[in-house]
């Protein structure tokens, strides 16, 4: 059952169709296809007798170091990533989306590309930290993407591998410099070009519901969104097995929800919830 409070809310924007109901997700959506947050002890990569944190191997400044080095971990992650199927909170995310239409937008931080294989469209889903199925200039020649070299092996990869030939795959077609992964590290900044930045403050601006699922808020521009959607009147309402930023901020806050849930629980209630005042709103 949902809260009355997330229904009465839903009602209203459902009478108001210039105004969108966002969903903001983050790794807790994809734990549940066995991929990990690869930002806490699963993202940790040893080179010799080194021992490297995500923060630290995930950067712009170690990719012009020692791009081997990052392109190693990445591939690593893509090889988790590129098997992996979508959940169920996977396929109610699309479901909603189609009961909404343009109503909805999925601002998502997972780079793992499960929102397209569960059929998510391109249109409303912003990837706000990138996306691993694409690779781009690491020189900057352009800002084209490139989908992700097919003749680079993923299946049964040992962990450190990389060979001679791979390394001569992950090239720019332009300028021959070296390619790297399409995603936001942790010394660089959104922008709209990569990341869709102003597009997704505005959408943040129209939203009258914002369902965070799944993510702790740890990175700026979520937290630009909900303040954002609480100064404008909109209601967030934050799923999560555990407390986090956005628990805190919304403590007793009257347009603010708090639900400890499973995300796929919470969504599959939540698409029926949307399925009835729908079909409800076409008898009057
Ligand atoms: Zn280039």
């Amino acid at each position: 059952m949902l809260a009355q409070k997330i229904v009465d809310k839903l009602k209203v924007c459902l009478d108001n169709p210039n105004r969108k109901i966002t969903f903001l997700v983050g790794a807790g959506i994809s734990a549940e296809s066995g991929i990990p947050t690869f930002r806490g002890k699963d993202g940790y990569w040893t080179s010799g007798s080194v021992n490297y944190t995500p923060q630290e191997i995930g950067t712009f400044r170690m990719f012009n170091l020692a791009s081997v080095l990052v392109w190693k971990w990445y591939l690593y992650r893509k090889s988790i990533t590129e098997f992996a199927l979508p959940n169920q909170s996977h396929f109610m995310l699309k479901a909603i989306e189609d009961l909404l239409g343009n109503q909805f937008a999925l601002v998502s931080q997972n780079v793992d590309g499960l929102h397209r294989k569960a059929g998510s469209s391109e249109e409303r889903t912003f990837l706000i930290h990138g996306d691993c199925d694409f690779v781009r200039c690491g020189d900057e020649c352009s800002r084209e993407l490139y989908p992700f070299p097919k003749e680079i092996d993923l299946k049964n990869r040992a962990k450190d591998s990389f060979t001679e030939r791979e390394w001569k795959i992950l090239k720019c077609p332009k300028c021959g410099e070296e390619l790297r992964p399409h995603v936001l590290w942790f010394d660089e900044f959104y922008n709209e070009y990569y990341y869709k930045l102003d597009t997704v403050l505005n959408i943040s601006k129209q939203t009258s519901l914002l369902f965070i699922i799944g993510t702790s808020g740890a990175t700026n521009l979520p937290r630009r969104i909900t303040e954002n959607v609480l100064r404008k009147g909109g209601m967030i309402v934050d799923v999560n097995i555990a407390d986090g930023y956005f628990s805190h901020i919304l403590e007793g806050k009257d347009n603010g929800v708090i639900v400890q849930e499973k995300s796929s629980d919470f969504l599959t209630t939540l698409k029926e919830q949307i399925e009835l005042l729908l079909s409800e709103k076409q008898k009057t």
